[in-house]
């Protein structure tokens, strides 16, 4: 079996090929083609960590495996990332191990090309202004992914803690773009495109601060009791989400479903607009949100490519198990 390390992936995997392998999933998806299995979370009673596995069959691509791994919130003081993953790949052929390749970093990257491929189908093309709310350590990937997809003109941007917005100052910088530190009603009222990713369980965004026209990746929920923004935005905006049963269990459209104020039937998968079969954003003034909550499939479908590239570059290890 192939060995990619974090160091290869980094290496590798750029913000393109990442958009590439997770579009050709959702759309996969939709097609009826790849199918994620159950996911498996679970508090394990030591160290405080949180462990689990989102797995999955791509039979387009034949990428078959999992990834595992969660969260160890001591890991910091170690020196180490708090959340652990990595990725490994079978044989769709006959089960034998096939790769195993290192998630931290290939987590990132495939998260942000989630919302980098729903702004790529659903803004408004003369989107100039891009809002990041939270500035934690997947919001400069989601940033960076991001910036690839329209002409854009300034980053705006709010975090609980605003010493961490140099981050994504850094970011705009980069990209020749000016950056303004605003309030969250003000980044809603100025933004085009508003990316959420934080870990709160609290609503962010209210609906009477959004402007017609806005597309919101809410990026950050992924955990049952997680919340970025208020559910009266889905009910006046259409929703499109990477999975509708893990969106509506425990993506942010879980507190839309509950309050009944949409139902899962009116959630529609980005995947079904990637192959053609539903036009996607049909007016300017639409509100449209996306909600990616991770699946299993995305990981590995990143995987996948990562070994790809890695064998082409001679720098995967290969070992007998
Ligand atoms: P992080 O710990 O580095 O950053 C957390 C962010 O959330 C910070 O910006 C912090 O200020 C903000 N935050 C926390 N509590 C808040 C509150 N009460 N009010 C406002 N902001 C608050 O985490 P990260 O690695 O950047 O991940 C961010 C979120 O994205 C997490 O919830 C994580 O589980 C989720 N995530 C989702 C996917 C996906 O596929 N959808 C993948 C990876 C991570």
């Amino acid at each position: 079996m192939y060995i990619v390390n974090e160091e290869t992936v980094k290496q590798l995997i750029d913000d393109q090929s990442a958009f590439d392998a997770v579009e050709s999933v959702f759309g996969a998806m939709a097609a009826g083609d790849a199918y994620n299995f159950p996911v498996i979370r679970e508090a394990i009673g030591y160290a405080d960590a949180l462990y689990g596995f989102k797995s999955g069959f791509d039979r387009q691509t034949k990428s078959l495996g999992l990834k595992s791994g969660g969260y160890w919130p001591g890991n910091a003081k170690k020196g180490l990332t708090n959340h652990q993953s990595t990725v490994i790949l079978f044989d769709a052929d006959t089960g034998r191990p096939y790769a195993l390749v290192a998630g931290n970093y290939l987590t990132a990257v495939r998260t942000a090309a989630a919302s980098a491929v729903s702004i790529n189908y659903l803004a408004r093309r003369d989107a100039r202004v891009i809002g990041m709310i939270g500035a934690g350590h997947q919001s400069t990937y989601q940033l960076k992914a991001a910036l690839r997809q329209r002409a854009f003109e300034k980053v705006l941007g709010w975090n609980l803690n605003t010493d961490h917005l140099t981050r994504l100052k850094k970011v705009a910088i980069e990209n020749n773009l000016p950056f303004e530190s605003v309030d969250r009603q003000t980044l809603c009222e100025r933004a085009d495109i508003i990316i959420t990713i934080t870990s709160c369980h609290e609503p962010l965004l209210m609906r009477e601060w959004i402007s017609p026209g806005t597309h919101i990746a809410c990026m950050g929920t992924d955990t049952s009791g997680k919340q970025e923004i208020d559910p009266n935005i889905m009910a006046g905006a259409t929703v499109f989400a990477d999975e509708i049963a893990q969106s509506v269990e425990i993506g942010e459209a879980q507190h839309a479903v509950a309050a009944g104020l949409i139902k899962a039937t009116d959630i529609i998968t980005i995947g079904s607009v990637i192959n053609g079969d539903h036009p996607g954003r049909e007016h300017d003034d639409q509100i449209t949100v996306f909600d990616g909550t991770g699946v299993g499939l995305q990981d590995l479908a990143a995987g996948a490519k990562a070994v790809e590239l890695a064998i082409n570059a001679g720098s995967a290890r290969q070992i007998t198990l």
